[in-house]
């Protein structure tokens, strides 16, 4: 097995990448110590304007809704469709939105072979959440601004804000010219990234990979029992493991962004409202434990406690194990470096 990455392609994060994502993600952490809070009541981001809505990402948010939906009819049901779905909560939300969206991308947590990275890329793509430069530039802005005003989606707002209002209205700090180059510089400077980000060019691997799941069901289907269960088979797959699953990672992504800055425990007294929620700690492998990472942003490992389980990170050792994941950055790796929080262990007494 040729699991060791090449010269060429080992590190995901060339020196000038690393160089430039380093300045985004010291504001972020220098923003997280200072300890500025608005949170009581918190006002909608500047510029902001609640009540106009953008009809066609409603309208596509909705249309998705209702197609899942259509689960709910026995004639879309199958065995395979729940099997894949299931199956392709791990392999599109895990390693697309939780390793790949969120802890490579975002924060940098390890390093992997580019190959890797774009194919983890393209698996988020069919998450419907976005290009990854957008969502790595939004959730940055969320760390730099956790709870205060700015935070593009802080459910201190209300919890309909934090959960999904945020997305379908213009937020000028986010949609401006320049936005995207300034908080993933990059992302944006990888044609890769770049590229899909464009005229929301994601979509297109989005689309591919629902012919790619009707078209599994249907030559299962076929060679089972003929071409006419082949063609329900083949909704079946689209109807669950697509729509089902792409509206179950979507509330739980968007969970994590709302109920777990409002719900839960905290093992670190950080300078927003973020929580520990156990249930979204199970759930959503491993991002719930959401007050440890915002206490410590860079580490890979978001469980810090033996009952945390965090799925996700096992999978990333699982990778260096494999020796395609490198750098990996663990919890206590930087506590004391100048880029850390002051950590205080609640239960311990911190102050
Ligand atoms: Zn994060
Ligand atoms: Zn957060």
């Amino acid at each position: 097995m040729s699991a060791s990455p090449t010269a060429a392609d080992t590190a995901t994060t060339s020196a000038a990448a690393s160089a430039a994502c380093a300045s985004v993600l010291d504001a972020t952490l220098t923003a997280a110590t200072r300890g500025e809070r608005d949170r009581d009541p918190l006002q909608l981001p500047a510029g902001v304007n609640g009540w106009a809505v953008r009809w066609p990402e409603l309208l596509f948010i909705g249309g998705i809704h209702a197609v899942a939906l259509l689960a709910v009819l026995p004639m879309f049901f199958s065995w395979l469709g729940l099997i894949v779905c299931v199956a392709g909560f791990y392999v599109f939300g895990g390693l697309g939105i939780n390793l790949c969206y969120h802890r490579l991308l975002t924060h940098r947590s390890f390093t992997c072979p580019r190959w890797l990275e774009r194919l983890f890329t393209l698996l988020a793509h069919c998450n419907l959440q976005g290009s990854s430069v957008r969502w790595v530039a939004a959730h940055r802005m969320h760390h730099q601004f956790s709870d205060e005003r700015p935070d593009p989606h802080s459910p201190l707002v209300n919890l309909l804000w934090g959960h999904m209002g945020w997305l379908v209205v213009t937020n000028p700090a986010l949609d401006s010219p320049g936005a995207l180059e300034r908080y993933a510089p990059d992302l944006h400077k990888d044609a890769f990234h770049r590229r899909f980000s464009h005229k929301n060019l994601w979509l297109l691997v989005w689309g591919a990979h629902v012919l790619a799941m009707w078209a599994i069901g249907f030559f299962v289907g076929w060679a089972w029992e003929g071409a006419a269960a082949g063609v329900w088979m083949g909704f079946s797959l689209v109807v669950w493991a697509v729509f089902v699953r792409s509206v179950v990672v979507w509330h739980i992504t968007w969970a994590i962004n709302s109920v777990t800055h409002l719900w839960g425990y905290q093992n670190y007294r950080s300078t927003d409202n973020s929580k520990n929620n156990w249930l979204l700690g199970y759930v959503a492998m491993g991002e719930g434990w959401h007050n440890n990472h915002h206490a410590d942003q860079r580490s890979a490992a978001h469980g810090h406690r033996w009952w945390e389980v965090d799925v996700t990170y096992l999978t990333i050792l699982l990778l260096k194990a494999l020796r395609l994941a490198d750098n990996v950055i663990k919890p206590a790796r930087h506590a004391d470096s100048q880029h850390s929080l002051e950590r205080k262990r609640l239960r311990d007494g911190g102050e």
